[in-house]
């Protein structure tokens, strides 16, 4: 079969596929504890789910504009009044499939082919590959973990070229968890916006920042340059809403036309009930995103001493999001001589499900995501190191 040249050059999703792996595994009775996947272990607290069920009942069930409900776009301005004191008009908002689509509609509008894109590294497993679908060519500029996995202007100066259009920002990083403090974000959004590049800020944690480290969002640049930043954020990793799959863009209403148009060609609205749900989300209580992120700060300080009590790994400390990323290239070794190995060693032998570095743009690496009970995360934690150190 003849398969197109752009998708012949995408890979499949890194993270999906050891989460199918496992799913897999665990089909033919295999006990496999998964650190793999980044997504809240929590369900779905009962007011959001109902508010879907009530949709249903009213017979919500029809297509909605194809930017999403009016309440939910404006909820989304609320959201921004409410957590960072900027406002955010409705025109500016799309709600899509997901913070995904949103990424992967904006790449869409906004790239030809010949333009290129920094992504700082380690970077999460989508973004090359979205920006390749668009024609544009991926710029890896790679901060490691003797950078805290943190680029500066000057680094991103170093790897820019004439033909650079965007920029691609995430903090809290998945898969690092780190937090660019606002000195370091501002220093960063300065450079990107005097040299005329696009910004997409990916803000999909901006709620699990752990203090000391706080937020800093992109929003008040949008607000100050609404034509060159677009920031993206949705309520899965919030309020547990993973397979609800409602993201959202914040843009200027000329490029959320845009969005539209290409939305309404592509994939329509997002299901009603789903917006329905999120709207619930985003103007309730927030007392369960307070309760869930206690738990996450919890594992966060286990998952995080746990690692640095291994004499050969090392991470800084994740500040946000709910990975660690360790480099443990020290426990390299014939047989799992690079992260890819090393997983696959400790799938078959701690039956323990990890993503690979080399899939985040850091093959000395593995990521852990400690989204899960802290039973299973101690006990995982356990199994790694025995077979690390065997
Ligand atoms: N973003 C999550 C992760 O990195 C979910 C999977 C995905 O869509 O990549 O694990």
């Amino acid at each position: 079969m003849e398969i197109s040249e752009r998708l012949r050059s995408i890979k499949p999703s890194a993270t999906l596929s050891v989460n199918a792996k496992t799913l897999e595994l665990r089909s033919q009775g295999v006990d496999i504890v998964s650190l793999a996947v980044g997504e809240p272990d929590f369900p779905t607290p009962a007011h959001i789910c109902e508010a879907a069920q009530a949709a249903i009942a009213e017979g919500f069930t029809r297509y909605t504009a194809v930017p999403g409900i009016a309440p939910l776009r404006q909820a989304v301005g609320h959201y921004y009044e409410r957590h960072y004191g900027i406002s955010v008009p409705q025109e500016a908002v799309i709600i899509s499939n997901g913070g995904k689509h949103a990424l992967y509609n904006l790449m869409q509008a906004l790239l030809n082919p010949g333009d290129s894109v920094l992504i700082p590294a380690p970077y999460w497993v989508s973004y090359p590959d979205m920006v390749a679908l668009a024609g544009a060519k991926p710029l890896m500029v790679h901060a490691g973990v003797e950078k805290n996995f943190k680029v500066t202007p000057a680094m991103l100066e170093a790897k820019r070229q004439p033909c650079t259009r965007m920029l691609i920002l995430n903090s809290p990083s998945n898969p690092t968890g780190a937090v660019y403090t606002p000195d370091e974000f501002n220093a960063i959004m300065q450079w990107a916006v005097e040299n005329n590049l696009f910004v997409i800020s990916d803000e999909i944690y901006d709620q699990l920042v752990f203090a000391p480290a706080c937020m800093t969002s992109a929003l008040s640049w949008w607000q100050r340059y609404p034509e060159q930043v677009a920031v993206v954020n949705g309520v899965a990793k919030s309020f547990a809403m993973t397979g609800w799959r409602v993201g959202y863009t914040v843009a200027h209403p000329e490029l959320v036309k845009k969005l539209s148009v290409l939305q309404g060609q592509c994939t329509s609205n997002v299901c009603s009930i789903a917006q329905k749900a999120a709207l619930a989300a985003l103007e309730g209580s927030y007392d369960c995103v307070t309760t869930m992120n206690k738990a996450f700060l919890r594992r966060r300080d286990i998952a995080y001493s746990t690692v640095c009590s291994w004499k050969k790994a090392r991470s800084p400390r994740p500040d946000g999001a709910f990975y660690v990323f360790a480099d443990v290239r020290e426990y390299f070794r014939p047989g799992m001589a690079n992260s890819a190995e090393l997983c696959t060693r400790l799938l078959e032998e701690a039956h323990v499900a990890l993503v690979p570095g080399v899939a985040f743009g850091d093959d000395n690496c593995i990521r852990f995501s400690y989204a899960v009970s802290d039973t299973v995360l101690v006990e995982s934690l356990n199994r790694v190191a025995a077979v690390l150190d065997r």
